[in-house]
């Protein structure tokens, strides 16, 4: 194949008077004007008889966007139908014919369907424009491209033939389905999750998360556009425990491509455990889940990076990032300045609609989120720790809660060690000539093992940070955010309780979905079973 996809998609500015600012806004407009009704697709039809549970935008209770129909038992039991069903004749194509589907989606998406997908983002997710551009349009395009060149690279790994013989390593898919369970806060890993399998030849269940269907099933419904057969995908939206406890009692479940909590993760390994024996092969268990991502100042660092890095990483998309920024460690000699310019900073920014393009902040994502995230807030302010800026929220209109920047008295805090997955940031203050201490401190204070970033302008001192903390995470920055990972560019996961670190995006995602066979042929076989030893 000659399409050798190397460049990532380009994000677009959405600059005042720019077309795609004209055009995203006709999209958010419209979509508004009609409410969804979101069926199952299994087997590529659609079905609408099952239950349907209200979806309205995070930041405005008053936009009902769409009536989610949810599967019931009997529905899992015809998607696994219908991947059985489809997985004799996909597994049969070529990567060259499956890749075409999946190139066509991205050429859809990166044109004329990138609007729609954005403004889905946005009012489903509450994104602003530049989160929903970076995620549904640019780094969904950049999966379903360069997993292309992924799985063409991981082919030609082929053992070596000694004159006499041919071997071969057929790259087979796993015999049976995919379960795919994705995340609300990325559209791009909701599409990678069941495509990346599928490229590989599996046929797969997925189960989004109900706050991320609006978006979810567009892209059910890019990849219908783009030629994906029936069955190959099913999308069975539903309630999580029973949707997740029918298709892991099935025989032919062969692995689970999971992005979310850690606690859910755990859940759903310890029932695959249960069901070992009933299944006809060992499955597969992928899970990228939860951070407690780091950013570490040296006394060396800039405060304008920093702080920009502080902003960026611990704010945008309202802090519902895995790899968002939430404790940070800041020398004494530097915290005066950078709590200042933290403070100034914080109330510029602007929360609210993200049809309001000066936004910087929107909602976060449901009431679920919102209590969380007001709990530890009211937690931190009762006791002995400091709220800098922010601490306040409101749930009339929408979610929406302030950035807040918390300074810690404990290093070890409960604001320090768990993940919140909202706007909070804490800052433990280290005396600077403690950094060797801080280190460890920085390593052993979480169970995850993420994202992390260090800052500083003197080399030893990084280069010492890294060392230290190098199990501390799967992606780590020196001098820039924590947050943002680029397919191709930084492949993404972390270990410790934060996943199984499959870094999606790249060839090592791909190789858990498929079984190679190993062919030998020989030449010409032997004709007697005597050595020559034996004369
Ligand atoms: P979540 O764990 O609540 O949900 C993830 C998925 O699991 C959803 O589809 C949900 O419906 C399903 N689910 C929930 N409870 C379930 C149950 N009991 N049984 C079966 N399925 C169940 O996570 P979320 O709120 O959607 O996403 C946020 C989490 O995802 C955070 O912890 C974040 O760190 C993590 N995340 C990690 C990465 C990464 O690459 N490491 C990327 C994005 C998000």
């Amino acid at each position: 194949m000659n399409h050798l996809y190397q460049l990532n998609e380009p994000v677009l500015s959405y600059l005042p008077g720019s077309p795609e600012r004209g055009s995203v806004q006709a999209a958010l407009h419209d979509l508004k004007q009609q409410q969804l009704d979101i069926p199952l697709v299994i087997g590529g039809k659609r079905f609408y008889q099952g239950r349907g549970v209200p979806l309205s935008c995070p930041h405005d209770h008053t936009v009902q966007l769409a009536s989610v129909h949810q599967a019931t038992e009997s529905d899992i039991g015809s998607a696994i139908a219908a991947a059985t069903a489809a997985h004799t004749e996909w597994a049969a194509w070529s990567l060259e014919d499956r890749a075409a589907v999946f190139l066509r989606a991205a050429e859809l998406l990166s044109g004329p369907w990138r609007q729609k997908l954005n403004a889905a983002t946005m009012l489903g997710q509450s994104k602003t424009i530049h989160q929903a551009e970076i995620d549904s349009a640019c780094e969904l395009i950049d999966f379903l491209r360069l997993n292309v060149r992924f799985a063409q690279e991981l082919q030609q790994i082929q053992p070596s033939s000694p004159n006499g013989m041919r071997n071969t390593l057929d790259y087979r898919p796993l015999e049976g389905f995919v379960y795919a369970v994705t995340p609300f806060n990325f559209t791009a890993i909701g599409g990678n999750l069941p495509c990346a399998p599928a490229l590989m030849g599996n046929t797969v269940i997925w189960k989004p998360a109900f706050t991320a269907t609006y978006s979810n099933y567009m892209i059910m419904e890019l990849l219908q556009a783009a030629g994906l057969p029936p069955g190959v995908i099913n999308f069975v939206p539903g309630p999580s425990h029973s949707v997740s406890s029918a298709v892991l009692s099935a025989e032919s479940f062969s692995g689970l491509h999971f992005t979310g909590s850690t606690s859910v993760f755990d859940a759903l390994w310890t029932e695959v455990a249960r069901n070992l024996s009933g299944y006809r092969n060992y499955p597969r268990l992928v899970g990228e889940t939860g951070g407690k991502d780091f950013v570490v100042a040296h006394a060396s660092a800039e405060i304008e990076t920093l702080s920009t890095a502080l902003l960026r990483g611990a704010f945008e998309y309202q802090g519902q990032k895995c790899s968002a920024a939430s404790r940070a460690y800041v020398p004494a000699s530097l915290w005066p300045r950078l709590k200042q310019r933290l403070i100034d900073d914080i109330a510029t920014i602007k929360m609210g609609d993200i049809e309001d393009f000066g936004q910087f902040m929107g909602a976060v994502i449901d009431r679920k989120a919102y209590s969380r995230v007001a709990g530890y807030i009211d937690e931190a302010r009762a006791g002995a720790d400091t709220i800098l800026a922010g601490g306040g929220y409101c749930d009339t209109k929408g979610y929406f809660i302030e950035p807040t920047l918390i300074e810690v008295a404990d290093a070890k805090a409960r604001t320090m060690q768990e993940e919140i997955f909202g706007p909070v940031l804490s800052v433990f203050v280290y005396a600077d000539k403690s950094w060797e201490e801080l280190l460890t401190l920085v390593d052993e204070t979480s169970p995850y093992a993420l994202t992390g970033a260090i800052f500083g302008t003197d080399q030893s001192a990084l280069r010492r940070a890294a060392d230290r903390l190098r199990f501390s995470a799967g992606n780590f920055y020196i001098n820039d955010k924590p947050t943002g990972a680029v397919v191709g560019q930084q492949p993404f996961g972390g270990a410790r309780r934060s996943g199984t670190n499959d870094k999606a995006g790249s060839p090592l995602n791909l190789m858990r979905w498929v079984s190679p066979r190993t062919i030998k042929e020989t030449w010409v076989p032997a004709r007697e079973y005597v050595y020559s030893h034996m004369a």
